[in-house]
């Protein structure tokens, strides 16, 4: 790594608190929509364990759909390719939350990254474990090797009791057979698995096996090679939904956004980077963070398609 990188995040969150009057926080549960939008925070872990931080990197947020990486990793360490006949792996071009292709596709959700793909690998998770939830936060505990992440209670609640929209693609799945246990129950372990709260420094170094082929630095393997090269292929096409093109196009990189604010990318080989601030586009990703990582990748050179 480059000696002078926290001089360059420092830069980089400069400018980035510039861009946090853009946009708007997510309002669709009133426990997100009183977060403070001015933050920003960047970090970056490195495969040498190294780690650089600038702004709040390390101040908990919200990580919303960047839950659904980890619950994703836990359900195909449990059941494998096997998987991959309940949920597809293309892009969907449509917002994360939509309803629209699930009725020609016959239940079958494009990708593992909408709502309604995340929505089949929880219940995945409900039929391996009594407490889906606890599982996914346990597994973030042990890519972490501390057990200081906890799930927002009281963001799980304001999710739950406003989740018609999640409910909705859930019956509808369950109508065509992709959904085995019972709606409620997925339900309560997927807001409880999107209110867990973690910081970008967090949320760096527990990924940081999907830069290391699927091991954590000095850990244990998580995944096998092909698997997590899928994963990373699975975030470069879908993990910003309908914006996925755009992200790879600005920052060459495999990304997981949420709509607490927070984006995390792969630099495979070498590093994680994860920035979060509250501010989203009309895409529901983050305008700060997405430029924050763009301007890191276009500072380093790093991109998976060459370059450096
Ligand atoms: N909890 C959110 C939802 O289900 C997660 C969406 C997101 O972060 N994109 O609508």
């Amino acid at each position: 790594m480059p000696l002078n990188f926290d001089k360059l995040l420092a830069a980089i969150a400069r400018h980035a608190q510039t861009l946090t009057d853009a946009g708007a926080v997510a309002d669709y549960i009133p426990a997100l929509a009183r977060v403070d939008p001015s933050q920003f925070g960047i970090a970056v872990a490195g495969l040498d364990g190294s780690l650089y931080c600038a702004g709040v990197a390390q101040r908990a947020f919200s990580i919303q759909s960047i839950s659904k990486l980890f619950a994703l990793t836990l359900a195909l360490q449990r059941e494998g390719d096997a998987l991959w006949q309940r949920v597809g792996r293309e892009p969907s071009g449509t917002p994360f939350n939509s309803l629209v292709l699930l009725e020609r596709e016959r239940g079958i959700p494009r990708n593992p990254f909408v709502n309604a793909g995340a929505l089949v690998i929880t219940d995945v998770l409900c039929q391996r474990y009594l407490q889906p939830e606890r599982a996914v936060l346990e597994f973030i505990h042990r890519l972490l090797g501390r057990s200081t992440v906890a799930v927002d209670a009281e963001v799980a609640r304001s999710e739950r009791a406003h989740s018609d929209r999640n409910s909705a693609i859930a019956h509808f799945m369950r109508s065509f057979g992709n959904l085995r246990g019972q709606v409620g129950a997925v339900l309560d372990a997927y807001c409880a698995q999107c209110a867990i709260a973690m910081s970008c420094a967090e949320l760096a170094q527990a990924s940081l096996f999907l830069a290391g082929d699927g091991c954590q630095p000095r850990g244990a393997r998580v995944l096998d090679p092909q698997a997590t090269r899928r994963i990373n292929a699975l975030m470069l096409t879908c993990g910003a939904y309908d914006a996925a093109g755009d992200f790879a196009f600005r920052m060459g990189l495999p990304t997981k956004t949420g709509v607490g604010g927070g984006i995390l990318a792969v630099v495979p080989g070498r590093m994680t980077i994860c920035a979060w601030s509250p501010r989203l586009d009309a895409t529901g990703n983050s305008i700060a963070a997405a430029a924050a990582i763009e301007r890191f990748a276009a500072e380093t050179g790093v991109s998976i398609f060459g370059g450096e």
